[in-house]
């Protein structure tokens, strides 16, 4: 089983609270629906979005696009709640956001 499959530890949910990226999420959450129409990724190729480490493609064009991007925090938001595990959403990796789903349930889907 590849590291990304393992269920997260206490100790990575731990640290995912902390989590700038996370707590901005939170604060956000659902109040803006209409993030998708300002991100900075409309004009690029989705694919950026969807790199294949089989063929040794990393996600950091996608993340530093997102790290200038006004709506992470919605944009993020909208990923955890759909549980999307794919891809790179909200300057997240996949893995990043398996182990954040876990702080997101726990506080904002049970709220
Ligand atoms: S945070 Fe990233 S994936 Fe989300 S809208 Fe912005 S650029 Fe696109």
């Amino acid at each position: 089983m590849s590291r990304s499959k393992k269920n997260p530890s206490p100790e990575e949910v731990d640290a995912a609270r902390r989590d700038p990226r996370l707590r901005r999420a939170m604060d956000v959450g659902r109040r803006d629906p209409e993030w998708r129409l300002r991100g900075r990724c409309l004009s690029v190729d989705p694919e950026t979005f969807f790199p294949e480490p089989q063929l040794k493609e990393t996600p950091n064009a996608a993340l530093a696009l997102c790290s200038g991007c006004g709506v992470q925090a919605a944009c993020l938001a909208w990923a955890l709640d759909a549980g999307d595990r794919n891809g790179v959403w909200g300057g997240t990796t996949p893995r990043e956001r398996q182990v954040m789903l876990v702080a997101w349930r726990d506080t904002v889907a049970a709220a």
